[in-house]
């Protein structure tokens, strides 16, 4: 398989374009004209210097306003792209792109546009050049694929090819399975983009909201089997013109990049099997079974209030590290680590970010086969000294600034509770009722919020559920959830666009993206909530006003609102169950647990309650025994 990218996709002047697009491993690029044009150097260094970085010019784009000219404009027209044809041959690049006409003058009628482009096929066979014909998704004439194609047909002639989008099929609502029909040895060169469906100018969509595909909500796949099933063997190459992206970071968006045709291709070979294209074998995606722990790294002082917190939510020290300061909390299946070692992973992590959630694990079928997985998406393995008697557990870096351990059944992973850590007597758990995780969220910022999906997306077998506005008071903070179709594991991803909002500052105040709450599951929030009011548990007490709203806004019976008002539980509902939660005030830079009761097949996270929350949380931000920096 051979992959490229459009230099349009990504932020940066050229030589900061290629490093990022080289180091994603990508095999080629297509270069826009505005890119070399603003640049200081010949169209001959240019090229050099694409071959320099290890990639090819694999296509040099766009060549507009060509087709169904009349005179004198058609001349102008062959004279133009003779011009673009001396350029194409000192970059050293063979394929140009043509899109389809918006030219007020342009004619239309499908013969002449044919002729147009025969005569134009033979002026490129003399220079050994190719032209690829691109029906633009708002062009005059040609709009679609299919009359791209019978240009093309019509033209009969060897150096004149066809040039999919996904963006252009897909977006006019063009059923891909169209492109079954179409020889693969005339597809000439294959664009990919995804979109999030939004109603609005085709135009105005397509050069602001392209991402990448597995970002946005066309099927990509379905259009890129029906070209791979065609015979086509060429490049299938990323055209993406997404504003954020722009102003992004060139290495991170090239990564995406990279990533997303890795996810695309693989799940492509896996529907179509015979298809030409040769897509290297890794193993399938993920299916986690739930979360194997969390862990925090604290220093000794935040290690104390958060065992008291710990305590008080139910959780009993189960066991200590044979031989570093590390402490396993247990209640139901639910593990948590506290690492205040003044060495390794941990450790580092604490100096850059304070209290924080440093590392996740996740329960796999084979925790090798994930790391190979996440390796051949680019994910960064991670590996530290492992002491004596110590297992080596496969681990990668996530997105943000935490790792992501792998534990499974199939070697002994599963048993490092037992192999690492001694046992501590007397602690029995009695428990508040908290029985797994059931999700956990992270934070970051609105821009990084693709990035993180495409990672969680291309790597488990998950699927990303609607985006909700949650309203804080300093702003908007963009929520998604990711999750596995058993819902085994949930994670919701927060996109704060401000740092006046409480997830915005979690971001500033701890230097960083990462998990900012867990939520532990319970089948009885009422018993729950008991039990942790024996313990001492400080709840976030909901203000009054909370239950005057709920019980007009759903129409609840007033002793159901009594009962949830006296145990301070919030409560959502939707058309297929019931949502109770209870929080823990913030600690450290803002992190806090939550407690749920899923009723039923209740598919959300609370959202119209988060704006209580958040104000709660904000009102009582220094009130945990745990200090701030
Ligand atoms: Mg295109
Ligand atoms: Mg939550």
């Amino acid at each position: 398989m051979k992959t490229s990218i459009a230099t349009v996709c990504i932020a940066g002047d050229l030589r900061e374009k290629l490093a990022a697009i080289a180091a994603a491993g990508f095999d080629g690029i297509e270069i826009f004209e505005q890119d070399f044009i603003t640049f200081d150097a010949s169209p001959r260094e240019v090229g050099a210097m694409v071959r320099d970085h290890g990639l090819e010019i694999s296509l040099f784009q766009p060549f507009r306003d060509f087709e169904g000219l009349p005179e004198p404009e058609r001349a102008r027209a062959f004279d133009r792209m003779e011009r673009k044809f001396d350029l194409m041959q000192e970059l050293g690049t063979d394929l140009v792109l043509v899109c389809s006409s918006v030219h007020p003058k342009a004619l239309g009628g499908i013969d002449r546009m044919a002729g147009d482009f025969r005569a134009l096929g033979e002026r490129a066979a003399k220079r050994g050049l190719r032209v690829g014909y691109e029906a633009l998704a708002w062009g005059k004439h040609v709009w679609d694929h299919r009359d791209a194609w019978e240009v093309v047909r019509r033209a009969d002639h060897p150096n004149i090819g066809l040039i999919v989008d996904s963006f252009h099929t897909l977006g006019r609502k063009i059923d891909p399975d169209s492109i079954r029909s179409i020889p693969g040895d005339k597809i000439f060169f294959v664009q990919l983009a995804d979109a999030p469906m939004i109603e609005m100018d085709l135009l105005y969509w397509s050069r602001h909201f392209r991402n990448m595909p597995g970002e946005g909500d066309l099927d990509v796949t379905a259009f890129t089997r029906a070209v791979a099933a065609t015979g086509y063997n060429g490049h299938f190459s990323l055209e993406v013109f997404n504003d954020q992206f722009r102003g992004g970071s060139p290495r991170a968006i090239a990564l995406d990049g990279h990533r997303s045709l890795v996810y695309l291709l693989d799940q492509v070979k896996r529907a179509e099997p015979d298809i030409a294209v040769e897509v290297p074998e890794i193993p399938p995606r993920i299916r986690a079974e739930g979360f194997a722990f969390v862990e925090f790294a604290a220093s000794e002082e935040e290690a104390q209030g958060l065992r008291t917190l710990l305590t008080s939510l139910g959780f009993h020290l189960a066991g200590k590290h044979i031989a570093k300061q590390v402490e396993v909390w247990q209640q139901g299946e639910i593990r948590i680590v506290v690492n205040t070692d003044p060495e390794g992973f941990a450790y580092t992590a604490h100096i850059a970010h304070g209290l924080n959630i440093c590392d996740v694990g996740l329960t796999v079928e084979s925790a090798q086969a994930t790391v190979e997985r996440a390796e051949a998406l680019g994910a960064t393995p991670f590996r530290q000294p492992v002491g004596p008697g110590e297992l080596e557990i496969p681990a990668i870096r996530g997105v943000g600034s935490g790792l992501l351990h792998f534990i499974d059944r199939t070697s002994n992973l599963a048993d490092v509770w037992e192999i690492e850590f001694e046992p501590v007597a007397g602690n029995d758990d009695t428990g508040a009722g908290l029985t797994r995780i059931d999700h956990i969220a992270q934070t970051m910022n609105y821009e990084e919020m693709l990035t993180w999906s495409l990672f969680y997306i291309s790597l488990f077998e998950t699927q990303k559920m609607a985006t909700v506005d949650v309203v804080d008071p300093g702003g908007l903070v963009r929520s998604q959830a990711i999750e596995s179709p058993d819902g085994a594991i949930r994670v919701t991803l927060n996109g704060a666009e401000t740092h006046r909002t409480f997830a915005g500052r979690f971001i500033a105040d701890s230097f960083g993206s990462s998990v900012q709450h867990v939520a532990f599951a319970t089948d009885d929030i009422f018993a729950t909530a008991d039990a942790l009011q024996a313990n001492g548990f400080a709840m976030l007490p909901v203000p009054e006003n909370y239950y005057d709203d709920l019980a007009a806004r759903l129409g609840l019976e007033p002793d159901v609102v009594a009962r949830l008002r006296a145990a301070n539980i919030l409560y959502d509902e939707d058309a297929q169950g019931a949502y109770y939660q209870i929080y823990s005030r913030a600690f450290g830079d803002g992190i806090f647990f939550e407690i749920v009761q899923r009723a039923a097949r209740y598919g959300g996270y609370g959202a119209p309650n988060a704006p209580f929350r958040i104000a709660a949380q904000r009102r009582l931000m220094p009130a945990t025994g745990i200090p701030r920096r």
